[in-house]
């Protein structure tokens, strides 16, 4: 059997030489621990007579409660020893510089849309947002898009599964579905509504199509928009502001032509291509081998969109136009696939 009075002095004279926190703690596992002697001797006790275990217990339990606030004191002792050593001879030099933390850095779409935004605004236009969450209303039918309308074919959309919302048009309730706006050209209207001609704004953001993605394809693109509304606004202007515009970005001349096209809200409808820059008009899966590249769907403002805006058609002209961001970024940068831009791939970010 365990005698007690020789753990009890044994343990004793092994706390008072234990000169480090490590060893200290390693006695409290070998005495006082889950397999320690003493917590095993107690275990014992079940097999004991009665009276043996009552008298045994006590004195178990008293030499257990010594032990601990042995141990707990000398580890409050040695502990403040090492931590008063460590302060006497480790030092901070806290005038040190820092560590340096990596630091982020612009979007390249995001660098170039408020360079884009800078320049457009020398030539007296005004940068409006909106949401990107959009009622179907906004995003097509105010944009002589109705359904069933083909030109809807031409943008997958994605829509929301929130019921749709009423809205009063033309002195009738219609209910109108929510979606992701495909085309910034949704805030036309909503300006629109609210402002009077004259006016010149530029409409940047995000817009989002149901699509494959590929070298130009992607579901997520960010667009810039613009509508001028004046008795002077035409195509000529437009052309003008276009090239002018083409100019400042690229830091030269760029050779641009509009070929007739259509689209709803627009018309006469015009198309601006540039000079393909990845490939210098030779002909690349960027440009899709013409050399050519589409940056901008444009045209005169249609009737039936000031109407949708409440405001006469035959009072106001005026010409919008949408330019395609991403794909601008890609021609200025070089950049040959559209598909880089949200990899994460901080080899190409980390270059811009
Ligand atoms: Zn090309």
């Amino acid at each position: 059997m365990l005698d007690l009075e020789k753990l009890l002095q044994k343990a004793k004279n092994e706390i008072k030489e234990a000169a480090d926190l490590a060893k200290l703690r390693n006695l409290e596992i070998r005495y006082l621990g889950r397999n320690g002697e003493l917590t095993l001797f107690l275990r014992s006790l079940k097999d004991f007579a009665i009276e043996e275990r009552k008298k045994l217990g006590a004195s178990a339990n008293k030499i257990r409660d010594e032990l601990e606030s042995l141990i707990r004191e000398k580890i409050h002792t040695v502990g403040k020893k090492e931590i008063e050593e460590r302060l006497s001879t480790e030092k901070i030099d806290i005038t040190a510089p820092g560590r340096r933390l990596p630091k982020g850095h612009l979007h390249p779409v995001t660098i170039l849309r408020r360079d884009i935004e800078e320049i457009f605004r020398d030539l007296g236009f005004s940068s409006v947002g909106g949401p990107e969450i959009e009622l179907e209303w906004y995003n097509f039918d105010s944009l002589n898009i109705p359904k069933y309308h083909p030109a809807r074919d031409m943008q997958d959309t994605l829509w929301l599964k929130e019921k749709p919302i009423a809205i009063k048009r033309g002195g009738e309730n219609i209910l109108s579905r929510l979606l992701m706006r495909t085309q910034v050209t949704s805030i036309q209207v909503r300006f629109m509504e609210k402002n009077n001609p004259p006016f010149s704004i530029i409409m940047p953001g995000n817009v989002y199509r149901r699509e494959t993605p590929d070298a130009s394809h992607e579901i997520q693109f960010t667009q810039m928009d613009g509508i001028v509304v004046g008795p002077d606004a035409s195509l000529a202007n437009m052309k003008w502001v276009m090239d002018a515009v083409l100019r400042k970005i690229f830091g030269k001349k760029v050779a641009t032509r509009l070929r007739p096209s259509y689209f709803p809200f627009t018309e006469p409808s015009v198309e601006l291509d540039m000079e393909c820059f990845v490939c210098g008009g030779k002909g690349c899966s960027v440009c899709k081998r013409t050399g050519w590249v589409e940056i901008l769907p444009g045209g005169m403002v249609h009737p039936k969109v000031f109407e949708a805006a409440g405001m006469n058609p035959r009072d106001h002209q005026g010409y919008a136009f949408d330019l395609g961001i991403d794909r601008i970024c890609m021609m200025k940068y070089k950049i040959p696939d559209i598909r880089l831009f949200h990899s994460q791939d901080l080899r190409f970010i980390n270059q811009f």
